[in-house]
């Protein structure tokens, strides 16, 4: 597939996507780009969404006007990412949009390397970035492992650093602090010295799949198609945009993303595209953990984890991320016909929880696919190490650190894994009428705890046993007062 010479235009009155359906926060900033006599695009997964009937997650928007340009536009805006500026506008809370400067292409790069580089990838690299700054989190090993979006707080970790500084250094520290505010970001700019912004052709051809390398252009409201999404969309086909070879090549995590794609809308995924994600998956090896494990995530709570999980499995890029979860999903074959083994119907009512509105933290998620290999681990221990009994506390912190380091998770989810995936045991004694102790009730994991012990309960179609709630906490009592 290469290049179309011009692009394909879908006027008004041709397609179905409507302003209607566009956030209204995201339709003021296109206006006012526009307004502002510069091209404003509609771009990427909000297209393709409201193409699909579809509600989007995001509304990201593309536009010829350069970052200081946004910047003097919206006075609630600040740049992000370092590689490539991108803008993010606030809305209070907490919500933002981003509205990035039209990418050029580099065609060397992608005519050429056969190098993994991550050197194409956007927004979400960006944003990483961007977070990684401000949140590099010392591994146990030392390493330097990224954090992902439960870790501390930026200002947490700031608070915990000027604990130990000089009062000097805290001063000079402060000040950079507040000149970057104050600067809104541009010092970013410095990083991205010498770079070419593009056009929209070219903005459309950098991206990764052609459903998701459409524009939607509010000067008169047509959808504009360089890369073929549109002929796409209709035949419900997963095409990467170029040649797959060398995009997959020069950023393995596209593969992640056409798989997760092709899950969540059901599409085929093309011939070639398909090949080529077989033979680039090990490249997924030399990509930043960071990256890899946030594609890993919006997986898994997409509302598609198992058909993505599924694919992944066929397409074997599951054991290359790591072998062990490969193996704690089990061959199955739905085509065959064959009975959905438990793991996988986990997977089935995370996706059927999530449609519901259901929305789940990072450690839950790892929960999912590792406490109840754990426990069996724990279990085999148990009965191996009779009578005496093992550690259970040390046994399942072996089990999953090794995981979770080669996943590049946060130390802090990897806690709360454990303190979930443990809490798995004392909860299985409501079965027995037990009481659940007033104290484990108070622990912060404990919600995430239940919510596992109903979801695998759901999975292997049991009645939940009636929670009756009480009792520990006067005995906790009793004991410290004898210790004193
Ligand atoms: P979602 O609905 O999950 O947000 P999305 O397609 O919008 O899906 P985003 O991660 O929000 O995914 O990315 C926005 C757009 O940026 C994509 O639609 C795609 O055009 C482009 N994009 C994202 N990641 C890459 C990548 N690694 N390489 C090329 N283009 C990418
Ligand atoms: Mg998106």
């Amino acid at each position: 597939m290469s290049s179309p010479p011009e692009a394909r235009v879908l006027p008004r009155s041709e397609h179905r996507l409507s302003r209607r359906d566009i956030d209204p926060d995201a339709l003021k900033v296109l206006y006012r780009l526009h307004r502002n006599g510069h091209l404003a695009y509609l771009v990427g997964g909000g297209v393709r969404d409201l193409l699909l009937d579809r509600r989007p997650k995001d509304f990201d928007i593309s536009t010829d006007a350069t970052p200081e340009q946004i910047l003097e536009l919206f006075r609630n805006s600040r740049i992000i990412g370092r590689r490539f500026p991108i803008v993010h506008i606030l809305f209070g809370r907490g919500k933002a949009l981003e509205v990035s400067t039209f990418r050029s292409l580099r065609p060397e790069e992608e005519e050429t390397s056969s190098v993994p580089s991550d050197q194409d990838s956007l927004e979400e690299e960006a944003r990483l970035e961007a977070e990684a700054d401000a949140l590099m989190v010392e591994d146990e090993n030392g390493s330097e492992a990224a954090a992902s979006a439960s870790v501390p707080s930026a200002d947490e970790l700031a608070i915990e650093d000027e604990a130990e500084e000089e009062p000097a250094a805290k001063t000079r520290r402060r000040g950079r602090r507040a000149g970057r505010r104050y600067d809104r970001g541009r010092h970013l700019l410095a990083f991205a010295n010498g770079l070419q912004y593009g056009d929209p052709a070219q903005d459309a051809w950098r991206r990764d799949l052609t459903i998701n390398g459409l524009f939607y252009d509010i000067s008169d409201f047509s959808v504009i198609d360089y890369v073929g999404g549109l002929d796409d969309l209709e035949a419900e086909v997963i095409r990467s945009i170029g040649d797959p070879d060398l995009r997959f090549a020069s950023d393995p995590v596209r593969m992640i993303r056409a798989l997760r794609h092709a899950a969540r809308t059901g599409f085929r995924i093309e011939d070639e595209t398909w090949e080529a994600i077989l033979k680039h998956r090990e490249k997924l090896r030399d990509c930043s953990k960071a990256r890899v494990l946030e594609e890993f995530y919006r997986d898994l709570r997409g509302g598609a984890a198992l058909p993505s999980l599924e694919l992944m499995k066929k397409s074997r890029v599951l054991g290359v991320l790591l072998r062990a979860l490969d193996e704690f999903l089990p061959e199955w074959d739905r085509s065959a016909g064959e009975t959905m083994p438990l793991p996988w119907r986990r997977l089935e009512v995370l996706d059927r929880w999530v449609a519901g509105g259901g929305e789940f933290n990072s450690s839950f998620l790892l929960s999912l696919l590792f406490a109840f290999p754990m426990l069996d681990a724990l279990a085999a221990e148990e009965e191996r190490s009779l009578p005496s009994r093992p550690d259970f506390g040390r046994q399942a912190y072996r089990f999953l650190k090794p995981l979770t380091s080669s996943l590049g998770v946060a130390r802090r989810d990897t806690e709360r894994l454990f303190l979930i995936g443990i809490s798995q045991r004392r909860l299985s004694r409501c079965r027995e009428g037990q009481p659940i102790p007033q104290f484990f009730a108070n622990k912060p994991y404990f919600e995430d705890a239940l919510q596992l012990f109903q979801l695998d309960a759901e999975a292997r179609g049991l009645e939940l046993p009636e929670l009756k709630f009480g009792g520990g906490r006067r005995r906790r009592r009793r004991r410290r007062r004898r210790r004193r």
